[in-house]
């Protein structure tokens, strides 16, 4: 550790927070990681099973992902990613379509002959129609719908792309989807970590361990002041500078008043998730991802787990999510009702599955997943280094307009560990 390097408190063990410490150590920084749960990973995290760990939310890394892969590179994990050929489907009205090639959409008979073709070829053009726009100022809905169509926005787009949203998907702004069809420019190749996230997240630790740095979960941040001091259940820290990579909602209720008068008000609403796993004894449909549309199922898609990593001891994973705000019913509804009825919902659609096929079933939910980004979030975007305090925010409001995932969370710990070591002790106080 260099002697005048500055304390850092990262505040969140999850992906972010780890690269950021991993970074800073490797920089000779002395940095504590502070996780309130007894795990790390964050959204990424895992679940024992059997004897070994799931992921409680489906993750797989993309070919584009060039931050988390370079992190996986020195980490020595590059070669360990799985890279295989996935497919997906789609099911609307109840039926299953395969939804993977040009043949796929000829026969896709949910649209209308002319609404496929116009499919195709917007589809083709789009991110040239998207340039010399100002995306971040158009509405998705307006500028999609003029694009595809009525029908193919409300069949095929909205549920495409929209889930994560839900109704608001429209309003955010377009710039949002033409970032992701960049990072999906080949979504049919996926990867996936040998060992899963735990490998990746137990990988971060032990780097950051060995050059120094300290790693404490079950350790909650309680209090935080623009200062630098931590307050945690039993014992107050003071920190040079503090990174807190916690979605902005969860660091207002921690700040102290002289922080929380700082912070930005943006009063940016969040989508959270709730999130079937379910452990089947044969496979689903061999499909990655298949949205589900007008099918009378609550989940708004299913992700085959096991498409892309293969069977996990004789056992297919599927995930069936629904993108809903923390303060809905669903997202407070017992387990196991969410599991009876979406077990219910997923033999319906799959009469070839039985229930004895259905092993088990977890459910797992977060709050915090997404911002909902306003029209115009460029000029609005907090900035990462909070003017007048110690702090620096590295949360998924930072990431816009990429995709929140591990490589946009990645970038940004690149980015903020780097303000820290080009201005260890950050601008001078008022
Ligand atoms: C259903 C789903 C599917 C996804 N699929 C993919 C995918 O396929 N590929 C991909 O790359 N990404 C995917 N993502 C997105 C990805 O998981 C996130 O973008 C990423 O994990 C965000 O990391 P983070 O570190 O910024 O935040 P988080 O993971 O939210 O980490 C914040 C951490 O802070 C901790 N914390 C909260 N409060 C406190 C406190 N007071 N004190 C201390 N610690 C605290 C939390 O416990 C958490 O560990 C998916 C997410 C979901 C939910």
């Amino acid at each position: 550790m260099r002697s005048d390097a500055p304390r850092v408190a990262v505040v969140g063990g999850g992906i972010c927070g780890l690269a950021a410490a991993h970074r800073l150590a490797r920089s000779g920084v002395p940095v504590t990681v502070l996780e309130g749960s007894d795990q790390l990973g964050g959204l990424g995290t895992f679940a024992p099973w059997r004897d070994t760990w799931v992921e409680r939310f489906y993750h797989c890394v993309m070919p584009s992902d060039e931050h988390l892969l370079a992190l996986l590179d020195e980490l020595g994990l590059h070669g360990a990613v799985r890279w295989r050929r996935t497919g997906m489907g789609m099911v609307v009205d109840g039926r299953r379509h395969p939804f993977n090639s040009a043949l796929d959409l000829l026969r896709f008979t949910p649209l209308g002959v002319l609404d496929r073709l116009r499919f195709g070829v917007v589809t083709l053009l789009l991110r040239r129609l998207g340039r010399g726009r100002d995306l971040d100022a158009t509405r998705t809905e307006d500028w999609l719908r003029g694009l595809y169509g009525d029908a193919a926005w409300e069949t095929l787009l909205a549920p495409l792309f929209g889930a994560k949203f839900g109704p608001s998907f429209g309003d955010v702004p377009a710039l949002y989807l033409w970032q992701r069809l960049g990072r999906e420019s080949n979504v049919s190749v996926r990867g996936y970590p040998a060992g899963g996230y735990k490998a990746v997240v137990d990988a971060l630790r032990a780097a950051i361990e060995a050059e120094g740095g300290v790693v404490r979960t079950g350790s909650p941040v309680l209090r935080l002041g623009g200062g630098g001091v931590v307050a945690l259940a039993d014992e107050v820290l003071r920190a040079d500078r503090v990174i807190c990579t916690l979605p902005l909602p969860a660091l207002r209720r921690i700040a102290d008043e002289e922080l929380a008068a700082r912070l930005p008000d943006l009063q940016l609403p969040y989508q959270g998730v709730v999130n079937a796993l379910f452990f089947l004894r044969r496979p689903l449909s061999g499909h990655y991802w298949t949205p589900v549309v007008r099918s009378g199922a609550d989940f708004d898609g299913l992700v085959e787990m096991s498409a892309l990593t293969g069977a996990l001891d004789g056992r297919h994973l599927v995930y069936a999510m629904r993108y809903t705000g923390r303060d809905s019913a669903l997202y407070h509804e017992g387990d196991e009702a969410v599991a009876a009825r979406w077990t219910e919902q997923l033999l319906r659609l799959h009469p070839d599955l039985a229930p004895a096929d259905v092993e088990e079933v977890r459910v797992y939910r977060a709050p915090f997943v997404e911002p909902v980004y306003p029209l115009g979030f460029l000029s609005r975007q907090p900035p990462v280094e909070l003017p007048g305090t110690s702090l620096l925010l590295a949360t998924t409001a930072h990431v816009y307009p990429a995709v929140t995932s591990w490589n946009s969370s990645v970038r940004l710990a690149n980015r903020v560990a780097a303000l820290v070591t080009a201005s260890p002790r950050g601008a001078p106080r008022p």
